[in-house]
């Protein structure tokens, strides 16, 4: 059994000195209950805690980790840059050179701007929209999260939806009323929308594959009809790839689905688990930002050596080997079939959705194809499943609103392990 009494003791001194104990919501296991646990090191699939137990480990920081957490180079190039100064204020050809690797990987765009977040890009990009089109609306999708600024703390998902908040005190009215929302999959919503509000709408911000309601695909057809309504009404597609950037596809979900966005968004990998973020687009709309134009966005530590290093040498391990990406979707199918024997010998109806290194699980008889059907699961299984697969050594998000991520440092005998806890763990939680 573990033991997880030095977390406990933790956790207890840390709700004394940081609101609720974490410094992100979705940390505290509010929904799951107990106690998170408190970690101490990880390296490659495995994260170790503080009570000296391991677990296999399906957030990989809740993407950043692709190919395993303390990935050698990175943590090589971290350790001879960090000589050099960890932040100059000044610019740094090393800048020069992740962005021109990004531009090669990614379609469609130009330029980058380097952030420090996936809630500052997509707080930029909106920006750079309205100032572009200089109209002031945009339209979001329930259950899809773009960070915590204001503007996009409506319907949210993610921890805004395991903490089952309708609406966020700070966020004033006034911000609110220009954040417009459509069901995820529902093309008529979106155009119903857009007929009320002529030329009102600068964006409409999407995540291709939604990740932060559980994993939600784009039904066929989505994507394709918001690029067409986009196009007929001078609005900019925006495509949240914070957590699908480099996951799913070298050059993201505008290479997978062949469908072009206006603007995209970054986070996560492009920073191998440093804080990074970047907005990324053709010269046309990208040089309306400062300095170049007058849509202000700045950041001091924008673009900090650190963190490019540690990007930059991550991504160029992608863009040089692409068969990570098949091999990811390989033992993506591997853990999949066994989930589907796991859940199917308990008798629990369940749905799994999965594309890439992306899945996530939900206990209900019906697709889950947007928010509305992945909040009618029966979440009260999905906490007592992640307990019995904790105590297996298996650790998976703490929500049902949460995708789980998988490393290619993931081998078979892990996936086997994890299987075989997916097992016992539905006959555990059945008696
Ligand atoms: N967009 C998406 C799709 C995300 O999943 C997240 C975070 N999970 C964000 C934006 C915000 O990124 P960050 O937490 O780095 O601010």
């Amino acid at each position: 059994m573990y033991s997880y009494s030095k977390s406990e003791m933790l956790f207890g001194k840390a709700k004394e000195v940081i609101p609720g104990g974490v410094n992100s919501p979705v940390r505290a296991f509010k929904s799951v209950g107990g106690v998170p646990v408190f970690m101490q090191r990880a390296q490659g699939a495995f994260m170790y805690d503080v009570d000296g137990n391991s677990y296999i480990d399906y957030i990989n920081s809740w993407g950043p980790m692709i190919l395993g957490h303390a990935y050698e180079p990175v943590v090589k190039a971290i350790q001879e840059y960090a000589a050099f100064s960890t932040s100059f204020g000044a610019p740094t050809e090393l800048e020069i050179k992740i962005a021109e690797l990004i531009v090669s990987m990614v379609p469609n765009i130009d330029m980058v701007r380097m952030v420090n977040s996936g809630t500052e890009a997509c707080m930029t990009a909106i920006r750079l929209a309205r100032g572009y089109t200089g109209r002031n609306k945009f339209i979001k999708f329930e259950g899809c999260y773009h960070g915590h600024a204001d503007a996009f703390l409506v319907s949210a998902g993610s921890g805004v939806a395991t903490l089952g908040i309708q609406s966020v005190p700070g966020v004033t009215a006034t911000v609110a009323d220009d954040t417009l929302t459509a069901p995820y999959n529902n093309l008529p919503a979106v155009e119903q929308l857009i007929a009320d509000h002529p030329e009102q709408i600068a964006a409409i911000i999407v995540e291709p594959v939604a990740g932060n309601m559980g994993c939600i695909l784009p039904q066929p057809g989505f994507l394709e009809g918001l690029r067409q309504l986009c196009d007929a009404n001078g609005i900019l597609l925006i495509f949240d790839e914070v957590m699908t950037g480099f996951r799913l596809a070298r050059g993201g979900a505008q290479e997978l689905f062949g469908i072009r966005a206006d603007l995209v968004t970054f986070g996560k990998i492009i920073g191998a688990g440093m804080p990074v973020g970047a907005v990324a687009g053709p010269k046309t709309i990208m040089e309306h930002l400062a300095p170049a134009g007058k849509v202000y966005q700045a950041g001091t530590l924008s673009g900090n050596p650190i963190a490019m290093i540690a990007g930059y040498t991550l991504l160029q391990t992608l863009n040089d080997n692409p068969v990570i990406y098949q091999q990811l979707q390989e033992k993506a199918d591997y853990l999949v079939k066994g989930l589907r024997e796991a859940f199917g010998a308990s008798g629990s109806v369940y749905q799994i959705n999965n594309l890439g290194s992306m899945l996530s699980v939900h206990f209900t008889e019906y697709p889950i194809i947007d928010f509305t059907s992945a909040s009618a699961a029966n979440n009260e299984l999905f906490r007592r499943f992640f307990h019995a697969m904790l105590e297996r050594g298996v650790y998976l998000p703490p929500s049902a609103f949460e995708s789980w991520f998988m490393c290619n440092a993931l081998t078979t005998e892990e996936l086997d392990a994890t299987i075989q806890a997916a097992k016992a763990a539905m006959q555990a939680i059945k008696q």
